[in-house]
Formats: structure tokens, C-alpha cells, sequence
């Protein structure tokens, strides 16, 4: 046995976590309800759940005959409802196609809805001493950091390495001890910020402990820049009316009224007058308005113009003068509102 394992077994029997509901138990329903609810959710929120929904649904075939808006109705407010769902549908398939009995082997288990590589071993290990193993969210870390594997934790490349000393630690015995040493050392000392690494069983061995590295492991891909745009608006007044532009059915903001809008280093008298036929000053430049967009963020320059003359005015299709109050109600995107409500207080 590693000396990895050999530490991380016996702390887990001397200082590991016990007496959670679903230890101490071999009933393959039980572990997996307790696996599939504590994916994305913390023990103490699965804890009254778990408790609650094993009284409703005993076992297998309780669950399995269950309506889906009963099952439902004892997941509300544990979000991520595929996992209900998954978990009905895998228990209709176990009362189907094995007897109501729950699948021993590893293959099988993986097979069923909703069970992935790594629940299926930490099932097999806790209810039938299999030795198989376990590379969750939290293992993946604790490993990356004891042992030193650098790059994109969520390359496929990485993960190999990851599962390789997955499979190259597993130790002949005491693999439910092992398993539930991984994951209590994830959870509760391997942590993601600021692990306690004065209580790890491992430190000593801990290349990111040893080499200062803690930070850096496990690897993240690098962030991808966010693009930036930049625009102009035109907040273009006259007699107490702004102009708006009616934008195209497609794209951003699609056929909503906007202000007009130009790139930032045209020059604006002669868009006002070579698209609108209007003469103008400079009023002033508003103030900016930052908006995020889901793949780009954008900063706006308003600037006001008031038009020159009374007789030129834009009335082509498309165009709307609108009174500068009534046009925060109307159909334009928030950020074209906040510059009409900043523009109307600028004033008051
Ligand atoms: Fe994690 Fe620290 Fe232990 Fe290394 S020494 S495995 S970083 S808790």
C-alpha cells in the first residue's frame, strides 16, 4: 500500500468525519441517494433532505413507484432537478431490468442514469468494499496539489494524469476508509481557499505545500479576455423631443428604439447631417455608461446635441421624435434608459 493511502486511511479512522446519516450503512440505495444529493450541495443543506425523502421513499421500489410530482415535491429547493429526475428514472430501470436489486458491478452501476464515473466507484467501494476509484471535483484538487500535477485541471490531458494516481494509489484494503479519507480531506482540509495544510495528513509528501505552489494547484485555464467595444450615442434634442432610431429586427437589441448610434471617432455634425439632415451644436458629453453583454462589454458616450434651425427635422421610416420625458417608457434597451434618466436629472 502507498504511504499516501497508509496516511490517508488512518486519518481518516482517527480524525475523519463519522456518524453522518448515510455512514456506517452497505445499502446501495442509501449511498447513492446520499452521492447524488451531495453533488453541488453542502452536507449540512443534503442532511434534513436526505433524512426526509428516505422516510417517503424507503427503498428502491417505494422510489421507483412513486409519481415524479411526489419525488419532485420532496426535492423542491435542493435545485439541479435533473438529479430527481435522473434518480426516478434509474430506479424505474433497477426495479426493471435487475430484479429491484441494485447492480453490484462497477459497469453496471455506470450505466444508470444520472451516475458518473466517479459516483459509481464511490457507490461500489461504500456498499460492496470495491476497489475502485474515486476522482471528484474536491480529489482532483487535493491530488493536483500533493501530487504536483500542473496544467488545465479541466483538460483532458490533466484529468488523465489525475486519474492514473487515482488508480496507481488505491490501496488492496480499507477502501471504504481510503474512499471516505479522499473525500473528507477534500472537503474539509484540502480546501479550495486557504486549505489547513497544519492538519493534512499528507503534508509531508505535499508538493504544493513543499514548493510553495498552493496557489497555483490545481491549474486553471487561462481566463479568456472579455472584448471591449466602445460607441457613441447621440442624444439629439429638439423643442423637447429627442430622437430615436428604430434598430434592426436582428441583432443587439433588436427592433427596439434606440439613440442614435456612431462610432466613436466619426464626426458627429456630419453623421447628423448626412443621415438625419439635421444641423446642430455640442451641448454637452453625458456621462458614461458601462454595459456588459454575455460575450462583450460595452462603454457608451452620450453626448447631446441640440438641433440648429426649426425646420429640419428627421422624419424618415424608422425615426421617432419623442417627448425627452415619455421616452425613458418607451421600447428601448436599459442602458439607453439610464442615459434619457441621467440626461432628464442632469437638468432638473
Ligand atoms: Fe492540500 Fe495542504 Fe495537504 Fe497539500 S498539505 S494536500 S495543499 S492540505
Amino acid at each position: 500500500m502507498s504511504v499516501f493511502a497508509k496516511k490517508i486511511i488512518a486519518w481518516q479512522i482517527r480524525d475523519g468525519r463519522h456518524g453522518l446519516p448515510w455512514q456506517g450503512t452497505t445499502d446501495p440505495y442509501r449511498i447513492w441517494l446520499s452521492e447524488i444529493m451531495l453533488q453541488q450541495t453542502q452536507v449540512a443543506t443534503v442532511i434534513p433532505y436526505y433524512e426526509r425523502f428516505l422516510k417517503n421513499f424507503p427503498d428502491i421500489q417505494a422510489l421507483a413507484a412513486a409519481p415524479a410530482d411526489d419525488l419532485m415535491q420532496h426535492w423542491a429547493g435542493l435545485g439541479y432537478y435533473a438529479r430527481a429526475r435522473n434518480l426516478h428514472a434509474a430506479a424505474k430501470l433497477i426495479a426493471d431490468v435487475h430484479g429491484g436489486v441494485f447492480p453490484r458491478e462497477f459497469d453496471a452501476i455506470y450505466a444508470l442514469p444520472g451516475i458518473g464515473k466517479s459516483t459509481a466507484a464511490a457507490i461500489s467501494a461504500f456498499a460492496f468494499g470495491q476497489r475502485c476509484a474515486i476522482l471528484d471535483g474536491n480529489v482532483k484538487r487535493a491530488f493536483a496539489r500533493h501530487f504536483g500535477i500542473e496544467g488545465d485541471v479541466k483538460s483532458k490531458q490533466v484529468e488523465d494524469k489525475l486519474w492514473t494516481v487515482a488508480h496507481d494509489q488505491l490501496p488492496r484494503t480499507g477502501i471504504e476508509s481510503y474512499t471516505q479519507g479522499l473525500m473528507d480531506l477534500g472537503a474539509t482540509v484540502c480546501t479550495r481557499a486557504q486549505p489547513s495544510c497544519m492538519l493534512c495528513p499528507v503534508q509531508k509528501t505535499c508538493v504544493a505545500f513543499n514548493k510553495g505552489l498552493i496557489d497555483q494547484l490545481p491549474g486553471r485555464s487561462a481566463k479568456r479576455e472579455m472584448p471591449h467595444r466602445q460607441t457613441r450615442m447621440l442624444v439629439i434634442i429638439h423643442n423637447g423631443e429627442v430622437l430615436l432610431e428604430k434598430r434592426p429586427p436582428a441583432g443587439i437589441w433588436g427592433g427596439l428604439w434606440c439613440l442614435p448610434e456612431l462610432p466613436v471617432e466619426q464626426d458627429i455634425f456630419d453623421v447628423l447631417h448626412k443621415r438625419y439632415g439635421l444641423k446642430g451644436r455640442t451641448v454637452r458629453a453625458l456621462d458614461r455608461m458601462e454595459h456588459g453583454f454575455t460575450h462583450y462589454s460595452l462603454s457608451i458616450f452620450p453626448t447631446e446635441i441640440a438641433v440648429t434651425g426649426s425646420d429640419t427635422r428627421a422624419m424618415e421610416p424608422g425615426l421617432m421624435w419623442i417627448n425627452l420625458e415619455d421616452a425613458p417608457g418607451a421600447a428601448i434597451p436599459a442602458p439607453v434608459k439610464r442615459i434619457l434618466r441621467d440626461r432628464l436629472t442632469v437638468n432638473q
